[in-house]
Protein backbone atom coordinates (compact mmCIF):
# COMPACT_ATOMS: atom_id res chain seq x y z
CA UNK A 1 0.00 0.00 0.00
CA UNK A 2 1.28 3.43 -0.80
CA UNK A 3 2.89 4.88 2.44
CA UNK A 4 0.84 7.60 2.47
CA UNK A 5 -2.40 6.27 2.39
CA UNK A 6 -1.07 4.04 5.47
CA UNK A 7 0.10 6.71 7.40
CA UNK A 8 -3.68 8.35 6.70
CA UNK A 9 -5.55 5.30 7.49
CA UNK A 10 -3.80 4.60 10.44
CA UNK A 11 -4.89 8.20 12.04
CA UNK A 12 -8.56 6.87 10.49
CA UNK A 13 -8.54 4.12 12.43
CA UNK A 14 -6.94 5.54 15.66
CA UNK A 15 -9.74 8.19 15.87
CA UNK A 16 -12.42 5.91 14.78
CA UNK A 17 -11.55 2.67 16.84
CA UNK A 18 -14.23 -0.40 15.69
CA UNK A 19 -15.45 0.92 13.05
CA UNK A 20 -14.61 -1.47 10.20
CA UNK A 21 -16.90 -0.91 7.44
CA UNK A 22 -16.11 3.26 8.00
CA UNK A 23 -12.46 2.43 7.55
CA UNK A 24 -12.92 0.09 4.75
CA UNK A 25 -15.34 3.00 2.28
CA UNK A 26 -12.51 5.57 4.07
CA UNK A 27 -9.68 3.55 2.64
CA UNK A 28 -11.12 2.97 -1.47
CA UNK A 29 -11.36 6.76 -1.13
CA UNK A 30 -8.09 7.89 -0.14
CA UNK A 31 -6.57 5.57 -2.05
CA UNK A 32 -7.92 7.38 -5.18
CA UNK A 33 -7.50 10.38 -3.50
CA UNK A 34 -4.34 10.82 -1.77
CA UNK A 35 -2.23 10.88 -5.23
CA UNK A 36 -4.51 13.49 -6.61
CA UNK A 37 -4.40 15.77 -3.51
CA UNK A 38 -0.59 15.82 -3.42
CA UNK A 39 -1.08 17.09 -7.43
CA UNK A 40 -3.11 19.49 -5.34
CA UNK A 41 -1.74 20.84 -2.58
CA UNK A 42 -4.58 23.68 -2.03
CA UNK A 43 -6.67 20.23 -0.84
CA UNK A 44 -3.42 19.03 1.35
CA UNK A 45 -2.64 22.19 3.37
CA UNK A 46 -6.59 23.16 4.07
CA UNK A 47 -6.78 19.22 5.50
CA UNK A 48 -10.21 19.21 3.26
CA UNK A 49 -9.75 15.01 3.36
CA UNK A 50 -9.03 15.04 6.71
CA UNK A 51 -12.44 17.24 7.75
CA UNK A 52 -14.24 14.94 5.45
CA UNK A 53 -13.72 12.43 7.04
CA UNK A 54 -15.04 14.01 10.55
CA UNK A 55 -18.65 14.12 10.59
CA UNK A 56 -20.14 17.75 11.28
CA UNK A 57 -22.18 16.10 13.53
CA UNK A 58 -23.33 12.54 15.16
CA UNK A 59 -26.80 12.12 16.86
CA UNK A 60 -27.38 9.40 19.24
CA UNK A 61 -31.06 8.61 20.33
CA UNK A 62 -32.59 6.64 22.61
CA UNK A 63 -36.01 4.87 21.08
CA UNK A 64 -38.55 3.57 23.57
CA UNK A 65 -41.70 2.29 22.41
CA UNK A 66 -44.58 -0.36 23.27
CA UNK A 67 -45.27 -3.78 21.33
CA UNK A 68 -48.17 -5.32 21.19
CA UNK A 69 -48.08 -7.64 23.95
CA UNK A 70 -47.93 -4.07 26.07
CA UNK A 71 -43.79 -5.08 26.49
CA UNK A 72 -41.39 -1.47 26.45
CA UNK A 73 -39.08 -2.02 23.67
CA UNK A 74 -35.59 -0.03 23.63
CA UNK A 75 -33.68 0.93 20.75
CA UNK A 76 -31.01 2.86 19.32
CA UNK A 77 -31.39 5.77 16.76
CA UNK A 78 -28.76 7.33 14.83
CA UNK A 79 -28.08 10.47 12.30
CA UNK A 80 -25.01 10.92 10.93
CA UNK A 81 -24.74 14.96 9.36
CA UNK A 82 -21.61 14.15 7.71
CA UNK A 83 -21.14 17.21 5.38
CA UNK A 84 -23.19 20.41 4.32
CA UNK A 85 -20.45 21.89 1.82
CA UNK A 86 -23.00 21.87 -0.68
CA UNK A 87 -26.40 21.47 0.69
CA UNK A 88 -28.29 20.45 3.60
CA UNK A 89 -27.73 16.84 4.72
CA UNK A 90 -29.31 14.13 3.09
CA UNK A 91 -29.59 10.30 2.76
CA UNK A 92 -31.26 7.68 3.88
CA UNK A 93 -31.99 5.65 7.24
CA UNK A 94 -31.95 1.95 7.63
CA UNK A 95 -33.52 -0.02 9.53
CA UNK A 96 -31.88 -3.23 10.47
CA UNK A 97 -30.36 -5.31 13.12
CA UNK A 98 -26.82 -4.80 12.23
CA UNK A 99 -27.16 -1.05 11.81
CA UNK A 100 -24.38 0.58 14.03
CA UNK A 101 -22.02 3.90 14.26
CA UNK A 102 -19.26 2.45 11.94
CA UNK A 103 -22.02 1.58 9.31
CA UNK A 104 -23.96 4.45 9.53
CA UNK A 105 -20.86 6.67 9.66
CA UNK A 106 -19.17 4.46 6.56
CA UNK A 107 -22.99 4.77 4.20
CA UNK A 108 -22.82 8.75 5.62
CA UNK A 109 -19.29 9.06 4.16
CA UNK A 110 -20.11 7.64 0.26
CA UNK A 111 -22.95 9.63 0.49
CA UNK A 112 -21.29 12.72 0.25
CA UNK A 113 -19.27 11.88 -2.95
CA UNK A 114 -22.06 9.80 -3.86
CA UNK A 115 -24.47 13.17 -3.60
CA UNK A 116 -21.85 15.22 -5.56
CA UNK A 117 -21.91 13.02 -8.40
CA UNK A 118 -25.71 13.79 -9.32
CA UNK A 119 -24.49 17.09 -10.01
CA UNK A 120 -27.81 18.51 -7.52
CA UNK A 121 -26.45 20.92 -4.40
CA UNK A 122 -27.34 17.83 -1.70
CA UNK A 123 -24.92 17.41 1.82
CA UNK A 124 -24.27 13.84 2.64
CA UNK A 125 -26.17 12.25 5.86
CA UNK A 126 -27.16 8.74 7.01
CA UNK A 127 -29.51 7.55 10.16
CA UNK A 128 -31.09 4.53 11.07
CA UNK A 129 -31.76 1.78 14.05
CA UNK A 130 -30.84 -1.37 15.38
CA UNK A 131 -34.80 -1.73 14.82
CA UNK A 132 -36.04 -4.67 13.16
CA UNK A 133 -39.13 -4.35 11.26
CA UNK A 134 -39.41 -7.95 9.99
CA UNK A 135 -42.02 -10.10 11.89
CA UNK A 136 -43.45 -6.66 13.65
CA UNK A 137 -46.94 -5.72 13.27
CA UNK A 138 -47.91 -2.59 11.30
CA UNK A 139 -48.67 -1.30 14.61
CA UNK A 140 -45.57 -1.90 15.93
CA UNK A 141 -43.67 -0.27 13.24
CA UNK A 142 -45.88 2.95 13.61
CA UNK A 143 -45.05 2.90 17.11
CA UNK A 144 -41.35 2.49 16.73
CA UNK A 145 -41.60 5.25 13.54
CA UNK A 146 -43.14 7.61 16.08
CA UNK A 147 -41.07 7.17 18.88
CA UNK A 148 -38.12 7.60 16.38
CA UNK A 149 -39.24 10.76 14.60
CA UNK A 150 -40.31 12.85 17.97
CA UNK A 151 -36.15 12.28 18.76
CA UNK A 152 -35.22 13.13 15.25
CA UNK A 153 -37.56 15.77 14.47
CA UNK A 154 -35.49 18.26 16.61
CA UNK A 155 -32.77 17.91 14.21
CA UNK A 156 -33.97 17.53 10.73
CA UNK A 157 -35.78 20.19 8.28
CA UNK A 158 -36.63 20.55 4.92
CA UNK A 159 -33.48 22.89 4.15
CA UNK A 160 -30.97 20.79 7.36
CA UNK A 161 -31.32 17.56 6.55
CA UNK A 162 -33.94 15.39 4.61
CA UNK A 163 -33.94 11.92 5.25
CA UNK A 164 -35.67 9.00 2.78
CA UNK A 165 -35.31 5.02 2.90
CA UNK A 166 -32.56 2.44 2.68
CA UNK A 167 -32.66 -1.24 3.57
CA UNK A 168 -36.14 -1.81 6.04
CA UNK A 169 -37.29 1.74 5.16
CA UNK A 170 -39.69 1.65 2.08
CA UNK A 171 -42.65 3.78 1.94
CA UNK A 172 -45.12 2.08 4.73
CA UNK A 173 -41.99 3.62 7.17
CA UNK A 174 -41.42 7.03 5.22
CA UNK A 175 -45.50 7.30 6.00
CA UNK A 176 -45.43 6.93 9.45
CA UNK A 177 -42.34 9.23 10.31
CA UNK A 178 -43.58 11.61 7.73
CA UNK A 179 -46.96 11.76 9.86
CA UNK A 180 -45.21 12.11 13.11
CA UNK A 181 -43.55 15.17 11.90
CA UNK A 182 -46.08 16.61 10.34
CA UNK A 183 -48.27 16.24 13.75
CA UNK A 184 -45.23 17.63 15.71
CA UNK A 185 -44.78 20.72 13.95
CA UNK A 186 -47.18 21.46 12.29
CA UNK A 187 -46.28 21.94 8.93
CA UNK A 188 -46.13 19.87 6.07
CA UNK A 189 -43.00 20.16 3.58
CA UNK A 190 -40.82 18.06 2.39
CA UNK A 191 -38.43 16.75 5.10
CA UNK A 192 -38.54 13.27 4.00
CA UNK A 193 -38.60 12.42 0.63
CA UNK A 194 -39.91 8.40 -0.80
CA UNK A 195 -43.20 10.15 0.18
CA UNK A 196 -46.16 8.84 -1.48
CA UNK A 197 -47.21 10.47 -4.73
CA UNK A 198 -50.75 11.59 -3.29
CA UNK A 199 -48.32 13.76 -0.45
CA UNK A 200 -45.50 15.49 -2.12
CA UNK A 201 -43.78 12.18 -3.37
CA UNK A 202 -42.12 12.27 -6.93
CA UNK A 203 -43.20 9.63 -9.84
CA UNK A 204 -40.29 7.26 -10.44
CA UNK A 205 -38.81 7.53 -6.83
CA UNK A 206 -39.32 3.93 -6.03
CA UNK A 207 -37.66 2.96 -9.10
CA UNK A 208 -35.05 5.35 -9.62
CA UNK A 209 -31.98 3.19 -7.80
CA UNK A 210 -32.57 -0.32 -9.48
CA UNK A 211 -33.16 1.79 -13.27
CA UNK A 212 -30.56 4.12 -12.26
CA UNK A 213 -28.12 1.22 -11.67
CA UNK A 214 -29.10 -0.18 -14.79
CA UNK A 215 -28.47 2.73 -17.11
CA UNK A 216 -25.21 3.25 -15.59
CA UNK A 217 -24.46 -0.47 -16.66
CA UNK A 218 -25.66 0.41 -19.92
CA UNK A 219 -23.61 3.40 -20.33
CA UNK A 220 -20.64 1.36 -19.36
CA UNK A 221 -21.13 -1.53 -22.01
CA UNK A 222 -21.52 2.00 -24.52
CA UNK A 223 -17.67 2.52 -23.58
CA UNK A 224 -17.11 -1.03 -25.33
CA UNK A 225 -19.71 -0.25 -28.44
CA UNK A 226 -22.50 -3.24 -26.26
CA UNK A 227 -25.46 -2.92 -24.53
CA UNK A 228 -27.59 -4.46 -22.26
CA UNK A 229 -29.41 -6.44 -25.09
CA UNK A 230 -29.44 -10.05 -25.20
CA UNK A 231 -27.41 -9.97 -21.23
CA UNK A 232 -27.59 -12.36 -19.17
CA UNK A 233 -28.03 -11.05 -14.89
CA UNK A 234 -27.94 -12.17 -11.82
CA UNK A 235 -28.92 -9.88 -9.08
CA UNK A 236 -28.89 -10.08 -5.42
CA UNK A 237 -31.79 -9.44 -3.12
CA UNK A 238 -35.02 -8.82 -3.86
CA UNK A 239 -35.95 -5.06 -2.10
CA UNK A 240 -36.83 -2.31 -3.53
CA UNK A 241 -33.31 -1.83 -6.06
CA UNK A 242 -33.68 -5.44 -6.92
CA UNK A 243 -36.99 -5.28 -7.97
CA UNK A 244 -36.18 -2.30 -9.92
CA UNK A 245 -33.06 -3.06 -11.42
CA UNK A 246 -35.19 -6.30 -12.49
CA UNK A 247 -37.71 -4.33 -14.29
CA UNK A 248 -35.22 -1.93 -16.58
CA UNK A 249 -32.81 -4.92 -17.28
CA UNK A 250 -36.29 -6.39 -18.95
CA UNK A 251 -36.99 -3.42 -20.55
CA UNK A 252 -33.51 -2.92 -22.18
CA UNK A 253 -34.00 -6.49 -23.00
CA UNK A 254 -31.84 -8.65 -20.86
CA UNK A 255 -32.91 -11.49 -19.15
CA UNK A 256 -32.36 -11.96 -15.10
CA UNK A 257 -31.55 -15.35 -13.78
CA UNK A 258 -31.41 -14.78 -10.31
CA UNK A 259 -32.47 -12.91 -7.23
CA UNK A 260 -31.84 -13.52 -3.60
CA UNK A 261 -32.49 -12.69 -0.21
CA UNK A 262 -30.67 -12.81 3.28
CA UNK A 263 -31.98 -16.62 3.23
CA UNK A 264 -31.13 -17.94 -0.13
CA UNK A 265 -31.34 -16.88 -3.69
CA UNK A 266 -32.90 -18.74 -6.95
CA UNK A 267 -32.09 -19.30 -9.91
CA UNK A 268 -34.47 -19.09 -13.01
CA UNK A 269 -32.68 -19.89 -16.00
CA UNK A 270 -35.91 -18.76 -18.51
CA UNK A 271 -35.53 -15.12 -17.35
CA UNK A 272 -37.93 -13.69 -14.29
CA UNK A 273 -40.35 -11.88 -16.59
CA UNK A 274 -42.55 -9.51 -16.02
CA UNK A 275 -45.70 -11.50 -14.59
CA UNK A 276 -42.69 -13.52 -12.31
CA UNK A 277 -41.50 -9.73 -11.16
CA UNK A 278 -44.86 -8.99 -10.53
CA UNK A 279 -45.07 -11.81 -8.53
CA UNK A 280 -42.15 -11.02 -6.39
CA UNK A 281 -43.03 -7.41 -5.40
CA UNK A 282 -46.16 -9.02 -3.79
CA UNK A 283 -44.29 -11.14 -2.01
CA UNK A 284 -41.39 -8.94 -0.99
CA UNK A 285 -44.00 -5.96 -0.58
CA UNK A 286 -47.20 -7.11 0.50
CA UNK A 287 -47.10 -10.29 2.11
CA UNK A 288 -43.19 -9.80 3.51
CA UNK A 289 -42.66 -13.28 2.57
CA UNK A 290 -38.87 -15.26 1.17
CA UNK A 291 -37.49 -15.65 -1.72
CA UNK A 292 -38.04 -19.03 -1.22
CA UNK A 293 -41.56 -19.31 -1.96
CA UNK A 294 -40.62 -18.10 -5.82
CA UNK A 295 -38.84 -21.43 -6.48
CA UNK A 296 -42.10 -23.30 -5.30
CA UNK A 297 -44.49 -21.21 -7.32
CA UNK A 298 -42.12 -21.89 -10.68
CA UNK A 299 -40.62 -24.94 -9.77
CA UNK A 300 -37.06 -23.69 -10.15
CA UNK A 301 -33.88 -24.10 -7.85
CA UNK A 302 -33.28 -22.69 -4.44
CA UNK A 303 -30.11 -22.70 -2.73
CA UNK A 304 -30.56 -21.97 0.83
CA UNK A 305 -27.78 -19.86 2.31
CA UNK A 306 -26.31 -18.38 -0.88
CA UNK A 307 -25.26 -15.43 -2.84
CA UNK A 308 -26.06 -15.96 -6.54
CA UNK A 309 -22.38 -14.84 -7.70
CA UNK A 310 -21.60 -18.76 -8.71
CA UNK A 311 -24.20 -18.55 -11.82
CA UNK A 312 -22.74 -17.69 -15.28
CA UNK A 313 -23.16 -14.37 -16.30
CA UNK A 314 -22.44 -11.55 -18.05
CA UNK A 315 -23.55 -8.63 -16.02
CA UNK A 316 -24.06 -9.09 -12.12
CA UNK A 317 -25.66 -6.55 -10.27
CA UNK A 318 -25.29 -6.85 -6.46
CA UNK A 319 -28.40 -4.85 -4.98
CA UNK A 320 -28.74 -6.14 -1.18
CA UNK A 321 -26.39 -4.81 1.33
CA UNK A 322 -22.43 -4.20 2.13
CA UNK A 323 -19.71 -6.89 1.35
CA UNK A 324 -21.75 -9.50 -0.60
CA UNK A 325 -18.83 -10.30 -3.10
CA UNK A 326 -15.79 -10.95 -1.55
CA UNK A 327 -12.90 -11.72 -3.97
CA UNK A 328 -12.82 -15.78 -4.45
CA UNK A 329 -16.51 -14.96 -5.57
CA UNK A 330 -15.45 -12.06 -7.58
CA UNK A 331 -12.81 -14.77 -9.23
CA UNK A 332 -15.84 -17.33 -10.02
CA UNK A 333 -17.78 -14.15 -11.62
CA UNK A 334 -14.77 -13.38 -13.62
CA UNK A 335 -13.72 -17.26 -14.33
CA UNK A 336 -17.62 -17.88 -16.02
CA UNK A 337 -17.49 -14.84 -18.20
CA UNK A 338 -18.96 -11.79 -15.87
CA UNK A 339 -17.76 -8.22 -17.62
CA UNK A 340 -20.05 -5.89 -15.93
CA UNK A 341 -20.83 -5.37 -12.42
CA UNK A 342 -22.30 -2.26 -11.32
CA UNK A 343 -23.34 -2.04 -7.59
CA UNK A 344 -26.88 -0.81 -6.49
CA UNK A 345 -25.88 -1.75 -3.30
CA UNK A 346 -23.66 0.27 -0.82
CA UNK A 347 -19.98 -1.22 -0.54
CA UNK A 348 -21.25 -4.96 -1.42
CA UNK A 349 -17.75 -5.55 -2.83
CA UNK A 350 -14.98 -6.02 -0.50
CA UNK A 351 -11.55 -4.42 -1.42
CA UNK A 352 -10.11 -7.60 -2.46
CA UNK A 353 -12.97 -8.51 -4.86
CA UNK A 354 -12.27 -4.62 -6.18
CA UNK A 355 -8.63 -5.67 -6.73
CA UNK A 356 -10.44 -9.02 -8.87
CA UNK A 357 -12.18 -6.24 -10.62
CA UNK A 358 -9.57 -3.76 -11.86
CA UNK A 359 -6.74 -6.74 -12.61
CA UNK A 360 -9.11 -8.33 -14.83
CA UNK A 361 -9.84 -4.72 -16.42
CA UNK A 362 -13.97 -5.46 -15.92
CA UNK A 363 -16.21 -2.97 -16.02
CA UNK A 364 -16.97 -2.28 -12.50
CA UNK A 365 -19.51 0.42 -11.60
CA UNK A 366 -19.08 0.95 -7.73
CA UNK A 367 -22.20 2.15 -5.88
CA UNK A 368 -21.48 5.80 -5.33
CA UNK A 369 -21.47 6.50 -8.92
CA UNK A 370 -23.92 3.24 -10.15
CA UNK A 371 -26.71 3.99 -7.36
CA UNK A 372 -27.03 7.28 -7.06
CA UNK A 373 -30.05 7.33 -9.20
CA UNK A 374 -32.00 7.03 -6.05
CA UNK A 375 -30.95 9.91 -3.92
CA UNK A 376 -30.88 11.88 -7.41
CA UNK A 377 -34.40 11.50 -7.99
CA UNK A 378 -34.74 11.99 -3.72
CA UNK A 379 -33.04 15.73 -4.92
CA UNK A 380 -35.98 16.33 -7.36
CA UNK A 381 -38.56 15.18 -5.27
CA UNK A 382 -37.05 17.88 -2.93
CA UNK A 383 -37.37 20.73 -6.04
CA UNK A 384 -41.07 19.24 -6.95
CA UNK A 385 -41.80 20.00 -3.44
CA UNK A 386 -39.96 23.82 -3.21
CA UNK A 387 -41.83 24.56 -6.56
CA UNK A 388 -45.00 22.73 -5.28
CA UNK A 389 -45.59 21.13 -8.58
CA UNK A 390 -45.15 17.75 -9.97
CA UNK A 391 -43.55 16.33 -13.08
CA UNK A 392 -44.85 13.38 -14.91
CA UNK A 393 -43.73 10.14 -14.77
CA UNK A 394 -41.52 10.58 -18.24
CA UNK A 395 -39.98 14.27 -17.09
CA UNK A 396 -38.74 12.54 -14.03
CA UNK A 397 -37.18 9.19 -15.89
CA UNK A 398 -35.81 11.78 -18.43
CA UNK A 399 -33.69 14.07 -15.33
CA UNK A 400 -32.62 10.57 -13.85
CA UNK A 401 -31.51 8.82 -17.19
CA UNK A 402 -29.70 12.34 -17.94
CA UNK A 403 -27.86 12.30 -14.35
CA UNK A 404 -26.89 9.21 -14.60
CA UNK A 405 -25.39 9.76 -18.31
CA UNK A 406 -23.72 12.90 -16.75
CA UNK A 407 -21.99 11.02 -13.74
CA UNK A 408 -20.73 8.58 -16.44
CA UNK A 409 -19.21 11.49 -18.23
CA UNK A 410 -17.73 12.41 -14.44
CA UNK A 411 -16.59 9.31 -13.98
CA UNK A 412 -14.63 9.11 -17.80
CA UNK A 413 -13.08 12.35 -17.05
CA UNK A 414 -11.41 11.47 -13.98
CA UNK A 415 -10.86 7.67 -14.43
CA UNK A 416 -9.75 7.15 -18.27
CA UNK A 417 -5.87 5.79 -17.48
CA UNK A 418 -3.70 5.81 -20.19
CA UNK A 419 -4.27 2.79 -21.94
CA UNK A 420 -7.67 3.79 -21.60
CA UNK A 421 -9.22 1.64 -19.93
CA UNK A 422 -11.66 3.39 -17.33
CA UNK A 423 -10.90 2.86 -13.53
CA UNK A 424 -14.40 3.71 -12.10
CA UNK A 425 -13.27 3.65 -8.58
CA UNK A 426 -10.99 6.74 -9.48
CA UNK A 427 -13.65 8.74 -11.61
CA UNK A 428 -15.99 8.56 -9.14
CA UNK A 429 -13.94 9.19 -6.08
CA UNK A 430 -12.12 12.07 -7.39
CA UNK A 431 -15.55 13.22 -9.61
CA UNK A 432 -17.52 13.12 -6.60
CA UNK A 433 -14.17 15.23 -3.82
CA UNK A 434 -13.68 18.04 -6.19
CA UNK A 435 -16.80 19.98 -6.02
CA UNK A 436 -17.30 19.29 -2.01
CA UNK A 437 -13.22 19.97 -1.80
CA UNK A 438 -13.55 23.59 -3.73
CA UNK A 439 -17.00 24.24 -1.72
CA UNK A 440 -15.05 23.63 1.77
CA UNK A 441 -12.03 26.11 0.44
CA UNK A 442 -14.62 28.46 -0.73
CA UNK A 443 -16.23 29.10 3.26
CA UNK A 444 -13.25 28.70 5.33
CA UNK A 445 -12.64 26.42 8.02
CA UNK A 446 -15.90 25.06 9.23
P1 LIG B 1 -34.71 -3.37 0.95
O1 LIG B 1 -34.86 -3.44 2.41
O2 LIG B 1 -35.88 -3.02 0.10
O3 LIG B 1 -34.13 -4.76 0.38
C1 LIG B 1 -32.93 -5.28 0.84
C2 LIG B 1 -32.70 -6.63 0.21
O4 LIG B 1 -31.40 -7.08 0.56
C3 LIG B 1 -33.67 -7.69 0.70
O5 LIG B 1 -33.87 -8.65 -0.30
C4 LIG B 1 -32.92 -8.28 1.90
O6 LIG B 1 -33.31 -9.60 2.22
C5 LIG B 1 -31.50 -8.25 1.39
N1 LIG B 1 -30.56 -8.12 2.50
C6 LIG B 1 -30.55 -7.15 3.45
N2 LIG B 1 -29.57 -7.38 4.34
C7 LIG B 1 -28.95 -8.52 3.93
C8 LIG B 1 -27.87 -9.27 4.43
N3 LIG B 1 -27.23 -8.88 5.54
N4 LIG B 1 -27.50 -10.38 3.75
C9 LIG B 1 -28.16 -10.78 2.62
N5 LIG B 1 -29.20 -10.10 2.11
C10 LIG B 1 -29.58 -8.99 2.76
O7 LIG B 1 -33.50 -2.35 0.70
P2 LIG B 1 -33.09 -1.56 -0.62
O8 LIG B 1 -33.41 -2.38 -1.82
O9 LIG B 1 -33.62 -0.19 -0.50
O10 LIG B 1 -31.50 -1.45 -0.42
C11 LIG B 1 -30.59 -2.43 -0.95
C12 LIG B 1 -29.20 -1.83 -1.04
O11 LIG B 1 -29.23 -0.68 -1.90
C13 LIG B 1 -28.58 -1.33 0.27
O12 LIG B 1 -27.20 -1.52 0.22
C14 LIG B 1 -28.88 0.17 0.23
O13 LIG B 1 -27.99 0.90 1.04
C15 LIG B 1 -28.66 0.45 -1.24
N6 LIG B 1 -29.28 1.67 -1.74
C16 LIG B 1 -30.63 1.86 -1.64
C17 LIG B 1 -31.20 3.01 -2.15
C18 LIG B 1 -32.67 3.22 -2.17
O14 LIG B 1 -33.11 4.17 -2.82
N7 LIG B 1 -33.48 2.37 -1.54
C19 LIG B 1 -30.36 4.08 -2.72
C20 LIG B 1 -28.97 3.73 -2.87
C21 LIG B 1 -28.47 2.58 -2.37
P3 LIG B 1 -34.46 -9.87 3.34
O15 LIG B 1 -35.75 -9.65 2.62
O16 LIG B 1 -34.22 -11.26 3.76
O17 LIG B 1 -34.21 -8.88 4.43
Amino acid sequence: MDPRVEQFMAQVKAKNPGEAEFHQAVMEVAESLIPFIEENPRYKHAKILERMTEPERVILFRVPWIDDKGEVQINKGYRIEMSSAIGPYKGGLRFHPTVNLGILKFLAFEQVYKNSLTTLSMGGGKGGSDFDPKGKSDNEVMKFCQSFMTELSRHVGANTDIPAGDIGVGGREIGFLFGQYKRLRNEFTGVLTGKGVDWGGSLIRPEATGYGTVYFAEEMLKTRGDSMKGKVVTISGSGNVAQFATEKANDLGAKVVALSDSSGFIYDPNGIDAEKLAYVMELKNVRRGRIEEYAEKYGVEYYAGEKPWGIKCDVALPCATENEVNEEKAETLVKNGCFVVAEGANMPSTPGAIEVYLKNKILYGLGKAANAGGVAVSGLEMSQNSLRLRWTREEVDERLHNIMIEIHKTCLKYGTEDDGFINYVKGANIGGFVKVADSMLAQGIV
